[in-house]
């Protein structure tokens, strides 16, 4: 089956010339998810069912309080709490009985083997199912990324023109293009993309130390060029956190 292609939501967030397209795109996806789940409407069956069973990360639990819909967040954590008790009285019933002395099953037992509790909980802290959409979303946008540098002249351009990208999704786009371009075609890809990453960190660093003379009071009449949301771009670009009000 062909993957579905994301040339509109691609070509959109490249328009919005930001400090890294995938970033874009992933705010984006992670608003409509947010939306979704604390909207008015009801969460489709199968979608429940998932968040009962695997909740959310630190992060979009953060985001979800601070929206505005407790009852919704309330709701979602309810039948959450639901499942996890259920899960862990009868992970529990069966690892605290003394007489269960099967290696793994027996909590008391001390050896290397995690049991089945440990794993249960270790799985509900690293599992959450905005972040499971959101990765799954980057890899359609990363094939779509590849389909449009290796179709169309307009993509590469408007590519060239950009900011670049936040370190991570640097990293992420050589790791993928290693897969995904012949070895010609990588070749001229890092070609051209290394010294447009590089040059926009240059930029960057000249909009950040400018940032900080501003706070000298012998600058403080000088205009602010491009500094003024320099601190946040730099917080994203370094480490693809948005921290934009
Ligand atoms: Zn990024
Ligand atoms: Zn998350």
């Amino acid at each position: 089956m062909k993957e579905q292609l994301y040339t509109i939501p691609v070509n959109e967030a490249i328009d919005k010339n930001e400090e890294c397209l995938f970033c874009t795109l992933n705010k984006k996806v992670e608003e409509d998810i947010l939306n979704y789940i604390l909207g008015p409407s009801y969460m489709e069956e199968d979608i429940r069912s998932e968040t009962d069973k695997i909740g959310f990360c630190k992060k979009h639990y953060s985001q979800m309080y601070k929206a505005q819909n407790r009852l919704g967040v309330a709701l979602i954590l309810s039948t959450h709490m639901k499942n996890i008790r259920q899960n862990l009285n009868e992970i529990f019933k069966d690892e605290l009985n003394e007489t269960n002395h099967t290696i793994k099953k027996n909590l008391f037992r001390k050896n290397e083997e995690q049991t089945k509790s440990v794993e249960y909980i270790s799985e509900i802290e690293n599992s959450c199912y905005a972040c499971k959409r959101m990765e799954s979303r980057m890899n359609s946008y990363i094939d779509t990324f590849f389909y449009l540098w290796k179709k169309e002249d307009d993509f590469r351009e408007k590519i060239l023109n950009s900011k670049g990208f936040c370190l991570e999704h640097f990293n992420m786009i050589i790791k993928e293009g290693k897969k995904k371009l012949s070895s010609d075609k990588y070749k001229d890809f890092l070609t051209v993309l290394v010294p447009l990453e590089l040059k926009n960190l240059d930029l960057l660093q000249e909009d950040i130390d400018w940032f900080i003379q501003k706070f000298d009071y012998r600058f403080k009449d000088e205009p602010w060029k491009n500094s003024k949301d320099a601190l946040q771009r730099t917080i994203l670009k370094v480490s693809s956190e948005n921290v934009e009000e």
